[in-house]
C-alpha cells in the first residue's frame, strides 16, 4: 500500500496551478506577473518594521479589525462586510471552499485566470468554460442559470485582456444567477469603475480585491472579499484562524491609508499603460484597450512565441499565454517609463529586423 492510493482522486489526476517566472532578483526585466513596478508606500514599510519589533510573540488579530475597519472607512462599507485573507488567492479559496461541493459545477469566462479551474478540481467540481467572444464580450449563455452552478466567477477588468463588464451588466448576470457571483476585482483600481457596493443590491455579488497589484505589495501577501454581512460570516467558519499574519496587517493597513501614494502610483501606472498601449500599435500590435495594468497583445507577423523567447534572451520577461481552442499572445505588465522603453528597442529591433 503506497501513501500515494490514499491521495483524493482529484488531487491525483489534476495538474497543480503554475505560477509566472519568479526568476533571481534583477536578472530580467519583469513584466510578465502584473507586478506594480514602484515599490510600496513608505507608511506601509515603517509599519511592518514597527510590527516586526513589537509584536511578533504574540498571535495576530485573527479577524485583522484595524484593516479592516480602515477599508471599511474608505469603500463606503461596515467592517462586517469584510474579511481579508493571505492574498485574494487565499480569498478565493475560502470562497470555494465555502460554495463548491463535489460534483456541482463553476462557471468561469475563457480565457481569464487559470487559478479558478484548479480550486475547482480540489473541490471535486467540474468547470464550464464561457467563451469570451472575439471583442472580449460575454455571450448570454454566461448568465444563465442552472441548478447544478454552486459558484460563478468573473475577473473584472479581466486578466489577460483588461477589459471590463459594466456594473449594469454585473447586476444583470447576478440577478438571472440562482447561486453567488465573485467579481473578482484584483485590477479594479487601475479601472473606471468598480463593483464593491453592488452587494447592497444583489446580495449574491461577493467582491474580491488584492493589494499585490495597485499598492505593490506582492510580496506581502494580503487580500479581501466584500460581501453581505450574512455572507461574510460564513466564510469566517471557513478560513484558516490566522490567515493574516502581524506584519501583513500592519503594512496592509498603513498602506490603504495612504492615499497620497496611492493616487500619485495609480496615475503613473495609468500613464504608462497609454504610453505601452500606443506604442504597441505603432509597431503593428493587434490589441485591446485595458483598464488594469497590463496589455494583451499579438503581433499579425510575428508568432507570440517567438517573441516572448527574443525578449527573455534580452533580459525582458513577458507573459506568453496559449489558450487551448483559443489561441496565444504576449500579456506585458506596466513596468517603469524605462522599463517600457527598453522593452520596444527590443521590440522595433525584432520586427524591423
Ligand atoms: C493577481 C491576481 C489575483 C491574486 O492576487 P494575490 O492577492 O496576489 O493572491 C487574483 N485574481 C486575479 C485575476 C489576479 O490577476
Amino acid at each position: 500500500m503506497s501513501t500515494l492510493d490514499f491521495v483524493r482522486r482529484n488531487i491525483r489526476e489534476m495538474d497543480g496551478y503554475v505560477s509566472g517566472e519568479q526568476p533571481a532578483a534583477g536578472k530580467y526585466i519583469k513584466l510578465n506577473t502584473n507586478e506594480n513596478p514602484f515599490s510600496p508606500s513608505d507608511r506601509a514599510i515603517d509599519a511592518i518594521h514597527d510590527a516586526a519589533s513589537n509584536k511578533l510573540n504574540v498571535y495576530p488579530d485573527a479577524s485583522s479589525s484595524l484593516f479592516r475597519r480602515t477599508a471599511a472607512e474608505l469603500l463606503g462599507v461596515e467592517p462586517a462586510n469584510i474579511i481579508c485573507g493571505n492574498g485574494s488567492d487565499d480569498i478565493l479559496t475560502i470562497l470555494t471552499r465555502t460554495f463548491v461541493s463535489p460534483g456541482t459545477k463553476v462557471r468561469i469566462p475563457y480565457p481569464s485566470y487559470i487559478l479558478y479551474r484548479t480550486l475547482a478540481e480540489i473541490q471535486s467540481a467540474s468547470t464550464e468554460e464561457v467563451h469570451f467572444d472575439n471583442d472580449w464580450k460575454l455571450p448570454v449563455e454566461f448568465k444563465q442559470a442552472d441548478e447544478n452552478l454552486s459558484l460563478v466567477f468573473l475577473p473584472n477588468p479581466n486578466s489577460p485582456s483588461g477589459t471590463t463588464v459594466s456594473n449594469d451588466q454585473i447586476l444583470e448576470i447576478a440577478k438571472e444567477l440562482n447561486c453567488p457571483l465573485v467579481v473578482d476585482e484584483a485590477y479594479a483600481d487601475f479601472a473606471s469603475s468598480n463593483a464593491i457596493e453592488l452587494f447592497k443590491e444583489c446580495d449574491n455579488i461577493i467582491v474580491t480585491r488584492t493589494l499585490s497589484k495597485s499598492y505593490g505589495l506582492a510580496g506581502l501577501r494580503f487580500g479581501f472579499a466584500i460581501a453581505s454581512e450574512p455572507v461574510i460570516e460564513q466564510l469566517f467558519k471557513v478560513k484558516d484562524s490566522y490567515n493574516c499574519d502581524a506584519l501583513s496587517i500592519a503594512g496592509a493597513t498603513a498602506a490603504i491609508a495612504d492615499r497620497p501614494w496611492f493616487d500619485e502610483n495609480r496615475k503613473k501606472i495609468l500613464e504608462i499603460r497609454g504610453q505601452l498601449y500606443e506604442g504597441l500599435r505603432q509597431l503593428g500590435f493587434e490589441t485591446v484597450p485595458s483598464e488594469a495594468n497590463f496589455v494583451w497583445c499579438r503581433h499579425p507577423d510575428h508568432e507570440s512565441r517567438f517573441l516572448y523567447e527574443q525578449l527573455k534572451q534580452n533580459r525582458i520577461l513577458v507573459r506568453f499565454m496559449d489558450y487551448p481552442n483559443w489561441g496565444d499572445g504576449l500579456r506585458i505588465s506596466v513596468g517603469t517609463e524605462n522599463q517600457i522603453s527598453a522593452l520596444f528597442t527590443i521590440l522595433e529591433s525584432i520586427i524591423s529586423g
